[in-house]
């Protein structure tokens, strides 16, 4: 299977977007660091190989997968029923859920979608943020490969606001106080790490990873002393 592939070859591929904080973002030294980046860090350990990231643009993910560049997708991915047509999703491993993001100094202040009709909105391609304002005729989407490239054209006053992710809204916006979250969050996600839909191995093993890491030491000792 897999895991003999990746094991013989001495590395896991791991495909992100470093442009995701903090689940994968560059940091000040110029590495690639994050939840995600640490998610991988346990995988590989577990699995007794390297990593290796391969940081490409979001969109860029699934094909890569597809094409074998890379073995599996850590990087902030919610599981949705179009995703899991083409890839398979391991259990999830955190919720989320969209907000739109807007110029403090302005007085727009959108709550819904809604609010956006006859607005200029940048997102990220393929996220699930592109695909929840696409589905509005009246709002105009400019998409961009990168968030920091989104948030530029919001700082510039080129896009009136920018739909993403909550937790990472929240660590743009402590980095950049000229922006603000305006909404609630308006809709319910969660992150799975894809694979391919034949590496079931992978699958398996990936989802006995994260039930370790889920486990507090409570648990640990509850089933040492009660499970059979
Ligand atoms: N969770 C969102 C999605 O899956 C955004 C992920 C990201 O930009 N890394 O589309």
């Amino acid at each position: 299977g897999t895991i003999d592939e990746i094991k013989s070859r001495g590395y896991l591929l791991v495909g992100l977007s470093a442009d995701f904080p903090p689940f994968e973002f560059v940091d000040e030294n110029g590495n690639i660091a994050g939840f995600d980046v640490d998610l991988a860090k346990e995988i590989a350990r577990r699995l007794g190989v390297e990593l290796k990231i391969v940081d490409m643009t979001f969109d860029g993910l699934i094909p890569s997968l597809l094409t074998k560049k890379i073995d599996v997708i850590i990087s902030g991915m919610t599981i949705t029923e179009e995703r899991k047509k083409v890839v398979a999703f391991s259990d999830p491993y955190f919720d989320a859920g969209q907000v739109i993001v807007v110029r403090k100094d302005s007085d727009f202040r959108p709550k819904t979608y809604e609010d956006l009709v006859g607005k200029t909105v940048a997102v990220q391609i393929g996220t699930t943020g592109d695909i929840e304002v696409s589905k509005y005729e009246g709002i105009k989407v400019v998409r961009f490969d990168k968030f920091t490239d989104a948030f530029l054209e919001l700082k510039r006053g080129r896009a009136d606001a920018v739909v993403l992710d909550s937790a990472t809204a929240r660590a743009f916006v402590a980095k950049n106080p000229d922006l603000v979250i305006s909404s609630g969050v308006l809709s319910s996600e969660q992150y799975g790490i894809a694979v391919r839909k034949e590496d079931t191995d992978l699958l398996e093993f990936i989802n006995s990873v994260l039930r370790e890491l889920k486990k507090s030491p409570y648990d640990v000792l509850i089933e040492k002393w009660f499970s059979e």
